[in-house]
């Protein structure tokens, strides 16, 4: 049995904020009685789903709502039973508009009978079994997982990275799921690695969360022990720093393997899973029910009582707030998602989606903001910033609307932690700007393509023409 062991490897960058776990020593509870969701046809990377309910049809947990007819689309559940009262746009947190499955209660959690557990006997059973599931990455990414399991056969993993570090502040989602569902989690790693015969698995644990690894590796044990097999699953202890729990991060601490800027984890042979999703996983396996249910973290200093709740997806931000225990001030700021790399609602009618991880309800006092005052060049955003990338310069080019420049500092290799905001004195909103200079370099990359495109086709009529 390998002892858990620090990693020799550390990422450049990062940055320590207050962790904030108030919430890892509370058990989850399962928040019931919901009038009703709304279901958001896309809730993953990738195309929209097809909506497959009309008003009036009776749905059951379970029952197919929204069906994924392209590549890198992947199911949607229904995940109350009750009625379709409604198929409609909304507009979506990050402000797009979006078809949407308004399904009003019958308050009997009727599961739907086709709801049985898989009988996956091949690595293709495996793959659409995992697709059927409507799983998609848990950890805040919402990437298909049966995209991710199933890479290009000269690409194949050799070695399944767990990513059990959850360095954002506040949550304790996957830490509370580590340490009621240990079993499950793997079940599903080994599920994994027999049918993407992955030979070794690392999980990858913050050293503040020592009670994880002491859990992993006493299911480890325990695994061995019943089975007389000796699985290479390694628990390991990682540096607790911001954003340790980042894919490439995470990748390189535990391998020393570089994933180069543009490329995937599957490039360098890892294949990085959520502790969350590979739990779905080995419960899928057992009980048939597609991703219908999420487990998030409720924090912050305006709730009455913060805690881990499982709740439906599709549920109503405010639903849950209120059946969570409430406010005790009016918040002032709500956030999806962690402290660092969380958006801030401006409604909160959004019904959450399956990449949704955290609530965070904050009054004044977290959320009075300081001036931004002019950069002093101290250079703190560049050291802090884990991608090597030159924050103060790609704000500069940013507030200038130069793509060129933004595309000589890599603006798109920019993973949004949050580090170069965190870090800096003057306190200036770079994450920000650095999210609109992503938005104004696809603009512009989309604008030259379509521009190619035309200039081809009209050189392609000129050349047909009689001359
Ligand atoms: S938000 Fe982007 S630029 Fe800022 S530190 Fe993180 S990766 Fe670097
Ligand atoms: S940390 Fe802030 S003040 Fe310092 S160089 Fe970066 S943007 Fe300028």
């Amino acid at each position: 049995m390998p002892l858990p062991l620090r990693s020799l490897h550390a990422f450049a960058g990062g940055v320590h904020p207050l962790g904030n776990k108030n919430t890892d020593v509370l058990p989850s509870i399962h928040l019931h009685g919901f009038k009703e969701v709304e279901l958001l046809m896309q809730q993953h990377i990738g195309p929209p789903c097809t909506c497959v309910v009309k008003p009036g049809d009776h749905v059951d947990v379970g029952t197919l709502v929204g069906r994924a007819d392209k590549p890198m689309s992947v199911p949607i559940h229904s995940s109350i039973s009750g009625t379709v009262k409604e198929v409609h746009y909304v507009v979506s947190a990050n402000g797009a508009p979006v078809e949407a499955v308004r399904i009003e209660s019958d308050f009997n959690h009727t599961i739907n009978p086709f709801c049985k557990p898989p009988k996956v006997e091949s690595f293709e059973d495996f793959v659409q079994m995992i697709r059927d599931s409507g799983l998609v990455g848990l950890g805040g990414a919402a990437f298909p997982t049966y995209i991710k399991i199933n890479p290009p056969k000269n690409k194949m993993p050799d070695t399944l990275i767990v990513n059990a570090a959850e360095c954002e502040p506040y949550i304790t989602a996957d830490y509370r799921q580590i340490c009621e569902h240990p079993d499950d989690i793997i079940d599903g790693i080994l599920e994994v690695m027999k049918w993407l015969e992955i030979p070794k698995t690392i999980i990858g644990v913050e050293d503040n969360k020592p009670l994880v690894t002491r859990i992993f590796s006493h299911e480890i044990k325990k695994r061995i022990y019943k089975t007389g097999k000796h699985p290479d699953i390694e628990v390991r202890t990682l540096k607790t720093i911001y954003p340790q729990g980042a894919e490439k991060m995470l990748i390189y601490t535990l391998t020393g393997r570089k994933v180069p800027p543009g490329k995937l984890p599957i490039d360098v042979h890892t294949l990085v899973m959520n502790v969350s999703t590979l739990r779905f996983i080995g419960l899928y396996l057992k009980e048939g029910i597609p991703l219908t249910r999420k487990r998030m973290t409720l924090d912050g200093s305006a709730l009455n009582t913060p805690g881990n709740f499982i709740v439906p997806i599709g549920a109503r931000i405010q639903d849950i707030i209120e059946a969570a225990g409430g406010t005790r001030e009016e918040p002032k700021k709500i956030i999806m998602g962690g402290a660092m790399m969380g958006v801030a609602l401006d409604r909160i009618d959004h019904g959450i989606i399956k990449a949704n991880n955290a609530i965070l309800v904050f009054g004044s006092e977290e959320t009075t903001l300081p001036p931004e005052s002019p950069c002093i060049r101290c250079a703190r955003c560049v050291n802090s910033c884990p991608m090597d990338l030159i924050p103060c310069g790609i704000d500069k080019a940013t507030r200038l609307r130069d793509t060129e420049m933004l595309e000589k500092y890599h603006v798109m290799d920019c993973i949004e932690c949050g580090c170069c905001t965190y870090a800096c004195p003057s306190k200036r909103f770079l994450t920000q700007s650095i999210k609109n200079g992503k938005v104004m370099v696809r603009a512009e990359r989309a604008r030259i393509k379509k521009e190619q495109e035309l200039l081809a086709a009209s050189q392609q009529k000129g050349g047909s023409s009689p001359s």
